[in-house]
């Protein structure tokens, strides 16, 4: 049970819990946009564009009973736009079904030898870690393809030691083993992570799923406090999103298959930094050999920043 209290799907499911009360509510432009109260994010600003995080104000509930009758969901698509246009509703699952369909048509239908070469099995290239977080889709700011990746997501791209027992993360690393073209794991982190913020909050308020499972990068936390602690929250936040990546490059090497393919070059290690705000992404690699000059088995390199 305790295991289960630590996976990270529980903490997920906890922590959407709290992205609760979603409504729509007229803006300045004439358009809907959906509203999230959050007593926590609260503090945290606008989450995207179209997202708005506001507290309790209870003023425009009536908005939810209105959002069936009313689209209060922005068209992105060609199909959506149609539909729009035509004045009709579109509910949740409607956008979801419009987009299969076209994904159906364009993709599928139109590469059908690939998609039947993948029903066959699949090789995936790279192994993924990326946040629960809904800004952050790796497939999409990547530009991965069906089949390419092997992809775990958990609150705060985190990777739990080896000995940390079972959960999502954990067993996908396991099965990762079986995998025999894996030769990059990608830890992904990125700019406002609420989990990151939870885990620098450190005060207990998030409930013990996400405690439990957040204390996975207590370590992150530690080393940003001691080296950053003098500049302003949100600053130290930034640091911790980074330093978490570490901390999973880190623990990625408990992993006895992964330590022993890293050593053997193999296998390589990857931090990624995806800011929102900007547009870019930043990436390093983990240097570690069981034989590294110096003292330290690890360092870093290759270090650069997509723009
Ligand atoms: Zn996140």
């Amino acid at each position: 049970m305790a295991a289960l209290l630590r996976t990270p799907l529980s903490s997920g499911i906890q922590f959407a819990s709290r992205v609760s009360d979603v409504e729509s509510i007229d803006t300045p432009f004439g358009k809907s946009m959906i509203v999230i109260n959050d007593r926590r994010m609260k503090q945290s600003r606008s989450l995207s564009a179209g997202l708005i995080v506001r507290g309790s104000d209870q003023s425009k509930r009536g908005h939810v009973a209105k959002a069936s009758q009313e689209s209060d969901i922005q068209p992105t698509t060609l199909a959506d736009n149609k539909l729009a246009a035509r004045g009709q509703a579109i509910d949740g699952l409607e956008v979801l079904k419009n987009r299969f369909h076209k994904f159906k048509e364009s993709d599928y239908l139109a590469n059908s030898d690939y998609y039947k070469k993948l029903a066959q099995g699949q090789d995936p290239k790279y192994f993924i870690v990326a946040c629960c977080d809904s800004r952050v889709c790796p497939t999409k700011i990547l530009g991965i393809q069906p089949g390419e990746a092997f992809t775990v997501r958990n609150i705060a791209n985190l990777v739990p030691p080896y000995e940390h027992g079972p959960s999502e993360t954990t067993s996908a690393l396991e099965f990762a083993a079986s995998l025999p073209l894996i030769r990059d794991i990608l830890v992904i982190g990125h700019s406002k992570c609420g989990g990151i913020n939870a885990l620098m909050q450190n005060d207990g308020d998030y409930g013990e799923r996400i405690e439990g499972w957040l204390s996975v990068a207590k370590s992150a936390r530690l080393t940003t406090k001691a080296a950053y602690g003098y500049l302003n929250f949100d600053k130290q936040c930034q640091h911790c999103e980074m330093e978490s990546v570490n901390s999973s490059l880190l623990n990625l090497l408990t992993y006895p298959w992964i330590e022993k393919k890293v050593n053997e070059g193999k296998l390589n290690l990857h931090g990624g930094y995806y800011n929102f705000i900007d547009c870019s992404f930043e990436y390093w690699t983990l240097d570690y050999r069981q034989e590294l000059e110096g003292g330290s088995k690890y360092g870093f390199k290759n270090h650069s920043v997509w723009r």
